[in-house]
């Protein structure tokens, strides 16, 4: 699946600012350009003129994208000689500050297939399938500050339509051009231009004017991307503060991309009918404009947006589904936590951005959980107003950590601190152990005593313990402060079991055997073996493909119980009856449940002493067929029931027993 990647120049351009300045506090305030930019997509000739104020009293000085050249400068109306030198293009002279420049600059943009960056989006290009100007790659005078305002007209041949990054205030079809006028009156980024064969759609929705710019093949989408934006942008406005900007386009891309900018997100048109697009990708880039475009990414203290984007979009939508999935998507955060090598863990203020999984696994994982955790320390109402006090007092500005850490104090009333220090500073987290359980009275009061160790460095943590008793289920925290504490919990009598953050609500390293079996756990193992049982030539063909799908290798096959090597994981393929033979052969015991559900169905099984099974049955070979094509792409579950080619339920397992789990004798 193409994830969302966020241009890096930004950074570049800061890193070089806070070098030679200093302070953030420092930044300069944004120069205004006006722009005027003509663009022949077929061809990628495109003309410029960029208009602006030179702060300074020395020469002007700027970089280009290598495909441009300046042609013509004049300050102040008077025509001025030009230099490059060292990849920067120079005005020589000095004079006082606010001198109008004016640059007429063209080129030829590269064809989409010779440009090195173009498919990850950081490079311009042009063809009949679409243009791309990035302000990744500078097309206009690009000076070191990481914001400006701009006033920007573009015009191409009437059979294109061209929209930008920016507010649209006009646009017209005349003399076979089209032509559209945007403007950012407030700190932005530079602007990005995207043009092509586009039917353009339109909604407004409380104000802001959302668009899609799909090719006439994809306009039937068009609709449902329109539809779900405003949705999106409503809820988030409620819960946040309104949205910053007046417009949101999805624009259609000829890349495997799935780009944000200001008002905008560029998504290739191969995946734009993708449910996973209109849905949780779109939620997240929508969001990133609060996180990330609105408020600026301090980035030498911690990118904060990803997290914070990934908590409020991706996990809410969770949320909405229900606890399991939210409590899958943190058992996932958490599993991505303990992929990463102890000695390359880093602490979150040194996340930059996504170059590779491990930095995914701490400034997206990491990062999401670590807001989970501080909406459970201050509660919802704190956090929620916390968010929007951030929001509000950082709009159109960059900000920090130090910055979310002030709002959310102010709006709990409390002391942050360690909280921050201990999640943001440091890095690692702890790795709690169930050290000792056992039930006991005093002064005939039922009582669990248990220990808890968390390893390495003393992490403070809110763990919760879920303690199931004959009259129901006791659920509390208690709080670690040291390395290895002892806890007594009241209880009513008949305690049954104890637990240990059983649903993944502290960030934490997970302990071998404390995740539950899901199907990965089978198909990525080279040891598994596939038992396909079946006589019937349409279903043994069927469960082989599934086989093939699934473990992308080449496998060994068996058909009877007999030919098992009971320490290997075992997938088996096969009928609801040919599953019942095979079960009744392996020795006794109860038909699982989900066997009487759906038409066909995919579960893990453990098995004492075993590494485990994946059992796939449906009711025929023709349910079986149906269920072939999606389950491949549902890795991460550990049961899936089908009706058809629909997934009705799906699910992760509890654990009841593992690590964390303590069951007392009776
Ligand atoms: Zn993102």
């Amino acid at each position: 699946m193409v994830m969302s990647t966020r241009p890096v120049l930004l950074l570049a351009v800061l890193l070089a600012w806070i070098s030679s300045h200093g302070a953030l506090a420092a930044l300069p305030p944004e120069i205004h350009h006006g722009i005027d930019l003509s663009l022949d997509p077929a061809t990628g000739n495109m003309k410029v003129r960029d208009t602006f104020q030179w702060a300074g009293r020395g020469p002007i000085k700027f970089r280009l994208a290598g495909w441009l050249k300046v042609t013509r400068a004049s300050i102040d109306g008077q025509n001025r000689e030009i230099r490059q030198q060292d990849g920067y293009w120079y005005v020589p002279g000095n004079g006082p500050p606010g001198r109008e420049v004016t640059l007429t600059i063209s080129g030829g943009l590269p064809p989409l297939n010779d440009q090195p960056g173009a498919r990850a989006g950081n490079a311009g290009f042009s063809g009949r399938a679409g243009s791309y100007l990035p302000m990744a790659e500078p097309w206009i005078a690009y000076v070191d500050v990481p914001w400006i305002r701009f006033r920007l007209q573009v015009s191409v041949p009437a059979a294109y339509r061209a929209v930008a990054t920016g507010r649209l205030i006009s646009e017209e079809t005349r003399d076979g051009r089209y032509t559209a006028t945007f403007e950012a009156d407030y700190p932005t980024e530079y602007p990005t231009v995207f043009a092509g064969e586009y039917v353009v759609n339109e909604l407004m929705s409380d104000g802001v004017r959302l668009r899609t710019y799909f090719p006439e093949r994809s306009v039937s989408l068009a609709e449902e991307y329109l539809r779900q934006a405003a949705a999106y942008i409503a809820q988030y406005s409620r819960r946040i503060g309104a949205y910053p900007y007046t417009e949101f386009h999805v624009i259609a891309a000829p890349i495997p991309v799935g780009l944000g900018f200001p008002g905008a997100t560029y998504v290739s048109a191969r995946i734009l009918h993708l449910p996973f697009m209109r849905g949780r990708s779109l939620a997240h880039e929508i969001m990133h404009n609060w996180w990330g475009n609105a408020v600026g990414i301090d980035f030498m203290n911690g990118n904060w947006a990803e997290g914070l984007t990934t908590y409020l979009a991706d996990y809410a939508l969770a949320e909405t589904q229900g606890p399991d999935a939210a409590r899958e998507m943190r058992l996932r955060w958490l599993q991505s936590f303990a992929a990463v090598p102890p000695e390359l863990d880093v602490p979150v203020l040194r996340f930059v951005s996504k170059t590779h999984d491990r930095a995914q696994a701490i400034g997206y994982s990491k990062v999401a959980f670590i807001f989970h955790m501080l909406r459970r320390e201050i509660g919802d109402a704190a956090f929620d107003s916390g968010l929007r006090e951030f929001w509000r007092a950082n709009k159109f500005r960059i900000a920090g950590w130090r910055d979310l850490r002030a709002a959310f104090e102010k709006s709990a009333g409390s002391d942050l601190r360690w909280f921050f220090e201990q999640w943001i500073n440091e890095r690692g987290a702890p790795k709690v152990s169930l050290e000792s359980a056992a039930r006991t009275t005093e002064n005939g009061q039922h009582l669990i005593a248990f220990e808890l160790d968390q390893g390495g460095r003393v992490f403070r943590a809110h763990v919760p313990i879920v303690i199931e008793t004959a009259s129901g289920e006791v659920r509390k925290s208690v709080t670690m402060t040291a390395r290895r504490q002892a806890f007594r919990i009241p209880v009513p009598s008949g305690a049954v079991s104890l637990r240990v953050d059983p649903d993944f609500n502290i960030f934490r390293l997970l302990l071998s055997g404390e995740a539950p079996t899901v199907f990965r756990d089978i198909t990525l193992s080279s040891a598994t073996v596939v038992a396909v049982p079946s006589k019937d030539k349409r279903v043994a063909t069927t469960a082989a493909a599934i086989g093939h799908a699934l473990l992308e290798r080449d496998m060994t096959v068996i058909s009877e119980p007999g030919q098992r090597a009971k320490d290997r994981p075992l997938l088996f393929i096969g009928t609801t009856s040919e599953y019942d033979a095979w079960r009744k052969l392996e020795g006794p015991g109860d038909a699982p449940d989900i066997l009487a559900r759906g038409t066909g169905r995919a579960w893990t099984q453990p098995a004492p002493n075993h590494p485990g099974m994946l059992i796939i049955t449906a009711n025929s070979a023709a349910d079986l067929a149906s269920l072939a094509r999606l389950l491949p792409h549902y890795r991460h579950q550990s049961f899936l029931v089908f009706e058809g080619h629909k997934v009705i339920e799906k699910g992760v397992w509890q654990v009841t027993e593992g690590p964390l789990a303590y069951r007392f004798q009776e």
